[in-house]
């Protein structure tokens, strides 16, 4: 018997014969939203971003470091240290994952994971755990030493927060705005 001659799909034509296997993994593409959401901050000495993740893995909360809505930040103060601490930032900043808890676009974050550069303080530790997030993927950890990271452990693993340092599979993403218009070639070069 003969066999019929299917004709070649327009994709193979082109070359591109199946899917790619260089996108984005889930916990990659959510810690590179909260690195992009931090690129919001106005903030001159630290910039950090959250977002929450529901069990779904999709994105229901986004915030980066700032001052509370309606206080101007070109009045308030962004220096770290003064010799009066209502010279400084730290008694009006509002840190990412307070923003990305009051963001949310859900009822609630029960349950959620929340993705965020830098491990979180103990007042946001306060914050996650009355939220009911039960994971915390952070970046760094480069005050772990401090009162208030420790506090901060203390606490998530008083009240049974899972947390884990993220090791990123590639250290940079590239967004090109230009990508979309070369042909073959996707849309986020990745390294
Ligand atoms: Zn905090």
């Amino acid at each position: 018997m003969e066999e019929i001659q299917q004709p070649t799909p327009a994709y193979q034509n082109s070359g591109i014969t199946r899917k790619r296997d260089d996108y984005l993994e889930w916990p990659d593409y959510f810690m590179a939203v909260a690195f992009l959401s931090a690129q919001r901050s106005k903030d001159p000495s630290s910039q950090v971003g959250a977002c929450i993740v529901n069990q779904e893995n999709k994105i229901v909360g986004i915030g980066y470091n700032g001052m509370p809505n309606g206080c101007d930040d070109d009045l308030l103060p962004w220096s770290r240290s003064a010799d009066d601490r209502l010279d400084t930032k730290y008694p009006y900043v509002c840190h990412a994952e307070l923003n990305a808890i009051m963001n949310k676009n859900s009822a609630d974050v029960k349950g959620c994971t929340m993705y965020v550069a830098l491990f979180p303080c103990n007042e946001c530790a306060k914050l996650i755990i009355q939220a009911g997030i039960k994971e915390v993927v952070y970046l760094s950890d480069k005050y772990h030493d401090s009162p208030e990271m420790t506090a901060s452990r203390r606490l998530l693993t008083m009240a049974g927060v899972q947390y884990r340092q993220f090791k990123p599979k590639k250290t940079e993403i590239v967004i090109d705005f230009n990508s979309i218009n070369h042909p073959g070639m996707l849309n986020s070069a990745t390294k």
